[in-house]
């Protein structure tokens, strides 16, 4: 990235603590709050701007619930229609060498590759419905204070090497640049929960950018008013994001308007961010964004490094 042109929208922003529609929600039932505490009736005004605070947080579920319904079922579509495909395939090789008394071996081996394709997309499918529910599930337990974090001695070069292979298997072509001299970074956080939020920013990175454009992943030791943090960068050189948007991205199921998925994967339940902030800032770690609509973006974390720990 990098631009010198001061009129273009250059944002970096740390810890969003309140979106403005929380803000604008807030700011709406304060009057109310504040007359409860009062122990004075509520005036018909405020009993009015709480209905209408409650109808729009009932608007934004009832939205979420629909777009969820729709994401969940989609790859059901594609599971039903591959799996009957592979039946008909497998029925029609049954017949085939039913009827051969000699059976050619490279025509069986085409037949079976025509059946393992069917099943491979199946497998695709489910794992991405998988993820979508265990997301779900996962938003709850934040919501709820019961997300299960076991914090223990681990090393962050060996984690994000395992996220950036995983995602290898995409096809995509992700740069990882670790510190030379460091083959291992000892944090104190969980490996997997680490794992699974790294996650959540390469599969935005590679969907919202298209895919003949690399995706960088870099480690570095950050030094910070003489505190030392292992920091985590994951560059797209997709649509970006414009600078008032910025705040909002971290909610649940929000989708900035005329950003498209790229990369002709399903959008997804719009729960990535969220649960990236919720994990990364459950193990003390910091979050951040810096992106140029048309450029790219780039998204951070940090997190302490062991020897910090007390
Ligand atoms: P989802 O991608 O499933 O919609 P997320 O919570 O991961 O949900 O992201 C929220 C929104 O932020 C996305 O819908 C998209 O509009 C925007 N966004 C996230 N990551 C990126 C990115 N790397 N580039 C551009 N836009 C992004």
């Amino acid at each position: 990235m990098g631009s010198s042109d001061a009129s273009q929208a250059r944002n970096i922003h740390q810890y969003p603590q309140h979106s403005q529609e929380k803000l604008a929600l807030q700011a709406e039932i304060e009057p109310a709050v504040q007359g409860a505490e009062s122990g004075s009736p509520p005036e018909a005004e405020t009993i009015q701007q709480l209905e209408q605070a409650l109808l729009k947080t009932r608007k934004r579920f009832d939205s979420f619930i629909s777009a969820a319904g729709h994401e969940l079922r989609t790859p059901l579509t594609t599971i039903k229609g591959n799996a009957q495909l592979a039946l008909r395939r497998l029925e029609k090789l049954r017949r085939k060498v039913g009827q051969q008394e000699q059976i050619d071996a490279s025509a069986l081996g085409a037949d079976l590759e025509r059946l393992q394709q069917p099943l491979d997309y199946i497998v695709y499918r489910v794992n991405e419905q998988d993820k979508m529910i265990s997301d779900l599930l996962d938003v709850s337990r934040v919501q709820s204070g019961k997300i299960s974090i076991v914090m223990r001695p681990c090393n962050l070069v060996q984690i994000v090497q395992n996220a950036v292979q995983n995602m290898h298997e995409m096809n995509r072509v992700i740069d990882l640049t670790v510190p030379e001299e460091e083959s291992q970074i000892a944090i104190h956080a969980d490996p997997e929960r680490v794992e699974q939020a790294l996650n959540a920013l390469l599969s935005n990175a590679m969907k919202y950018s298209m895919p003949d454009r690399p995706v960088k992943v870099l480690l570095t030791i950050e030094e910070r008013e003489a505190s030392r943090m292992a920091q985590v960068q994951v560059q797209d050189y997709g649509t970006g994001i414009p600078a008032d948007e910025l705040d909002n991205i971290w909610d649940i199921s929000y989708r900035v308007k005329g950003i498209e998925v790229q990369d002709g994967s399903s959008v997804g339940l719009g729960l990535g961010l969220f649960l990236f902030r919720a994990l990364i800032e459950r193990q003390q770690g910091a979050i951040g964004v810096h992106s140029v609509p048309g450029e790219g973006s780039l998204f951070w974390f940090t997190l302490p490094l062991a020897q910090q720990e007390s």
